[in-house]
């Protein structure tokens, strides 16, 4: 008999979460150098990390035989006074996504629900699962944003975790301070409200939310330096949330979950403003750029606040395909329901040109 039959079922019925195809297995596949490969498919920073962010792990690096503060102390005394909470009010982990896990460690189990949007960042729907909960994903809004009166309709005692990305993932549109507000006013108490703000920084309008925090709500609130601080790759994200919140975290992490140079480049670059401002920017001209390019060929876009783009292609599937072949890394949306859809993550100017040029061979004008 296989050793599968006395595994959890909800882990061997989980279907892992598919990332961004990376650029070696790409190169590997198609023979191609990796330099002349583009990946525009994990809404990473083209411009990289911050140079301050880098000079701080450079130097880190030699002290690392030694563990990390396990508390994190300096990045979440540093949080803490940037929130206006106190140092119990924060937590940080592997990714903003471990910190989605921690939550469901927290929270769910069996019997236990998560709302979310119809269409959500992937980790929502696994940890339910992982954990034994119902997942309840409530349509969007024909013009794709939240419906926040929706989801306070889907919640009933059984629900644990409400999660609200925004701006959100994968069709960039968000919801105001008022939509907020009036959810805000209407959610039960017994409900985490988790706000995953992964893209915030290039939104246009910042949403306060952290104001819940200092109210004494049960909301979390989730960044990430993954993103706009170029960082995805040393893994850190923060939750900004009640005392009680960040306890079951970290009651409920691995002791260093996240490790020393993650540590260091993540304080570093909460002091680079101006490689932020300068990552915004950059996101601000693709963005333009794609808008314009789209409109010229005559394709469908959804107007975003992210460094991304979701575009629709007709078959998604074949259309990312086709761009792979030709060294451009997209993400196709077929799993999150969107089969005409593809992802574009809005990179520096020579990969959004090199994207575009093979859009335009894949989609001749209509
Ligand atoms: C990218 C992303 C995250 C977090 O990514 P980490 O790299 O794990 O910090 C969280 N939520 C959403 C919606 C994202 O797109």
């Amino acid at each position: 008999m296989s050793i599968l039959a006395y595994a959890n079922q909800n882990v061997w019925e989980l279907v892992a979460y598919k990332p961004g195809k990376p650029i070696e297995e790409t190169a590997r596949e198609l023979g191609m150098a990796p330099e002349d490969i583009v990946k525009l498919a994990s809404n990473e920073n083209s411009l990289g990390p911050s140079p301050r962010a880098q000079e701080a792990m450079q130097k880190a690096v030699a002290g690392v035989h030694i563990y990390p503060d396990g508390a994190s102390f300096s990045l979440r005394s540093r949080l803490a006074a940037d929130y206006g909470v106190s140092f119990e009010q924060t937590a940080v982990g592997n990714g903003s996504s471990e910190l989605i896990e921690l939550l469901g460690h927290a929270f769910l189990k069996p019997g236990t629900e998560v709302v979310a949007a119809e269409y959500s960042f992937a980790m929502y729907s696994i940890v339910a699962k992982l954990f034994g909960a119902e997942y309840v994903a409530v349509p969007n809004k024909p013009d794709w944003t939240h419906d926040l009166q929706g989801m306070l309709h889907a919640i009933t005692p059984q629900t644990r975790l409400v999660f609200i990305t925004n701006p959100t993932n994968p069709v960039g549109t968000m919801v105001g301070q008022e939509e907020v507000d009036a959810f805000m006013a209407a959610v039960p108490e017994h409900v985490t409200v988790v706000f995953d703000e992964a893209y915030m920084e290039f939104a246009a309008e910042q949403v306060d939310t952290a104001k819940y925090v200092r109210a004494g709500r049960n909301v979390a609130v989730l960044r990430t330096f993954s993103k706009a601080y170029g960082l995805a790759g040393v893994r850190v994200g923060y939750a900004i949330t009640s005392a009680e919140i960040a306890g079951l975290i970290n009651k409920a992490r691995s002791p260093f979950n996240v490790n020393l140079i993650a540590q260091v480049g993540a304080l570093a670059a909460l002091d680079d403003t101006e490689h932020l401002r300068r990552s915004v920017e950059m996101v601000n001209a693709g963005r333009s750029r794609y808008y314009a390019a789209f409109d010229a060929l005559g394709v469908e876009y959804v107007p975003c606040h992210t460094n991304f783009i979701l575009v629709r292609v007709g078959n998604g599937a074949r259309v990312y395909a086709d761009a792979l072949a030709r060294g451009v890394i997209t993400r196709p949306m077929g799993g999150y329901g969107l089969p005409e859809y593809i992802r574009i993550t809005i990179g520096n100017e020579s990969e959004n040109e090199k994207c575009l040029a093979v859009l335009r061979e894949l989609l001749p004008p209509c």
